[in-house]
C-alpha cells in the first residue's frame, strides 16, 4: 500500500507528483553525499538553483510552490498529503507508504509537515504569519518543510499578501503546497509564483473501485454512491455506509417537485435549511463538546464549575470558533443540497434532449420519468439556472430562506 493509493482517477497527477518527489530525492542525495553527515538542509544553495536553470538534473522536476486545484472532493488535500508524504519518505520509492516519514505524515502527526486547515469561511491573518514563521525554519529530520494549505482561497488579499512574501523568498527546503478550487481564485502574483496542477473529477468507476477497495462496499452500491455524489469521494464513502444520509438526500431532491403553491414553497425552503442545519449539526456536535472539554481540562476546571473570568475569556472564544465552523458547515451542506439537486434537473434535461449519457440518480429514475413528463427541455434549463442562481446567492448577505423560497418557486412543476 502506498501513499499514492486513495489518489484515484488521477492519472496524470500523479505522474507528475511522482516524477518531483523523485527529483526531490536526488536533490536531498546530492546534498547529503557532498556533506556526509552534515545537517544538509541548509547547504543546498547550488542545488536548489537548478530548479530554475533548465538542465537534465532530475531534481528539475521539484519545485518549492505547488498550486493544486480541482472540485471538492477531487483529492486536492489527499494529493497534497500524499505528496508531502513522499517527500519525508526514505522507503525505497517515495510514497512507500511503510517508512516513517511515509507513516507519520499520512497520520498528520510529521513535525516537518504543518497543514493549516479551515472550516470558517476565512483564513485568519495571523493564523497565515503563524505558518509563515514556521516555513522559515529547516526541516528537522534534514529533507524538507512542507507547508499545506487547504482552501488556500479563502483569504483577504491582506492575507494572501503576508503569504505571496514567503513563497517568493523560501528558504531552500521549504516547499509550499496550496490547495484550492482553481487557479482564478488565487490572486494573480501568488498564481504565478507556483506551479499549478489541475486535478480533474475523477471517473465515478474509479471512485467506486475505491470503496470497494478500502471500505468494503457493495460493487452495485458503491457505483450508484459514487454516481450520486458526482465522484465526490468523501461524499460517496459517506453515501455509501451511511443510509441515514441516502434518506435525507432523498429527501432534499424530491420536495421541489411537490411545491404547488407560494406556501408550500415556503415550506420546502425551511425542509431544505433544517436538513442542511440537521447534517451539520451532525458532523460538529461530537467535535465541540471534545474541544470543550480538552480547554477545561486545559483551564483546570471541573464539569459543572462556573469559569472565572480569565477563563470564561478562551471559553467564549473557543464558543466563536465554533459558532463560525457551524456556519460553514451549514453553508457547504446547503450547497451540497443544491448540488444535488442540480443533479436531478441534469438529468431530466438529458433524457429530454435524447441523449444516452447514464444518470447521476440512477436511484431516483421513477422521479426523473415524472420531471420530463411535466416539462420541457427549455423549461428544465430555466431550473436549472434557478437553483444556479441560489448557489451564487447563497455566497452573498441575502435571507437564506428567501433565497431557497425563491428557488422552491422557480422549481414548481407548471400546470
Ligand atoms: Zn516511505
Amino acid at each position: 500500500m502506498s501513499v499514492w493509493d486513495e489518489l484515484v482517477g488521477q492519472e496524470h497527477a500523479l505522474a507528475v507528483l511522482q516524477q518531483a518527489a523523485q527529483g526531490a530525492r536526488a536533490i536531498v542525495d546530492h546534498a547529503q553525499e557532498a556533506h556526509p553527515g552534515a545537517d544538509t538542509s541548509g547547504s543546498v544553495r547550488a542545488d536548489a538553483s537548478s530548479l530554475t536553470q533548465p538542465t537534465d538534473d532530475p531534481s528539475r522536476s521539484m519545485t518549492h510552490a505547488w498550486l493544486i486545484t480541482g472540485p471538492p472532493g477531487s483529492g486536492r488535500s489527499v494529493a497534497a498529503i500524499a505528496f508531502a508524504a513522499a517527500l519525508q519518505c526514505t522507503g525505497e520509492f517515495p510514497g512507500c507508504g511503510q517508512c516513517p516519514g511515509c507513516r507519520t505524515t499520512m497520520a498528520r502527526t510529521n513535525g516537518d509537515v504543518s497543514i493549516l486547515t479551515t472550516e470558517s469561511t476565512q483564513i485568519r491573518i495571523d493564523e497565515v504569519r503563524q505558518i509563515v514563521l514556521r516555513a522559515q525554519t529547516a526541516p528537522s529530520q534534514g529533507r524538507w518543510r512542507v507547508i499545506v494549505i487547504e482552501d488556500a482561497d479563502r483569504m483577504m488579499e491582506r492575507t494572501a499578501n503576508v503569504l505571496l512574501k514567503a513563497i517568493e523568498e523560501p528558504p531552500e527546503r521549504t516547499v509550499w503546497l496550496l490547495c484550492a478550487p482553481s487557479a482564478e481564485d488565487m490572486i494573480t502574483t501568488i498564481r504565478s509564483r507556483c506551479r499549478h496542477l489541475g486535478l480533474r473529477i475523477p471517473d465515478p468507476h474509479a471512485v467506486a473501485d475505491l470503496l470497494v477497495r478500502r471500505d468494503g462496499v457493495d460493487p452495485a452500491d458503491a457505483l450508484s454512491a459514487a454516481r450520486a455524489a458526482q465522484s465526490h469521494i468523501g461524499l460517496a464513502r459517506a453515501l455509501a455506509k451511511d443510509p441515514k444520509m441516502r434518506q435525507r438526500r432523498r429527501q432534499i431532491i424530491t420536495a421541489p417537485a411537490q411545491v404547488r403553491s407560494v406556501g408550500e414553497a415556503v415550506f420546502a425552503a425551511e425542509d431544505l435549511l433544517s436538513i442542511a442545519k440537521t447534517q451539520a449539526e451532525s458532523q460538529s456536535e461530537e467535535r465541540n463538546a471534545r474541544e470543550k472539554a480538552e480547554l477545561m481540562r486545559q483551564l483546570g476546571m471541573e464539569e459543572g464549575q462556573s469559569p472565572a473570568s480569565h477563563q470564561r475569556a478562551r471559553i467564549r472564544e473557543l464558543e466563536e470558533d465554533q459558532k463560525r465552523r457551524s456556519k460553514r458547515a451549514i453553508q457547504d451542506s446547503l450547497d451540497r443540497a443544491l448540488v444535488d439537486l442540480l443533479g436531478i434537473y441534469r438529468d431530466v434535461l438529458m433524457r429530454q434532449l435524447g441523449t444516452d449519457q447514464e444518470p447521476i440518480n440512477d436511484d431516483c429514475l421513477d422521479l426523473i420519468d415524472q420531471l420530463c413528463a411535466q416539462s420541457t427541455p427549455q423549461q428544465t434549463m430555466k431550473r436549472v439556472q434557478a437553483i444556479e442562481e441560489a448557489r451564487k446567492r447563497l455566497t452573498t448577505n441575502m435571507s437564506v430562506p428567501l433565497i431557497l423560497e425563491s428557488m422552491a418557486l422557480s422549481l414548481r412543476p407548471q400546470v
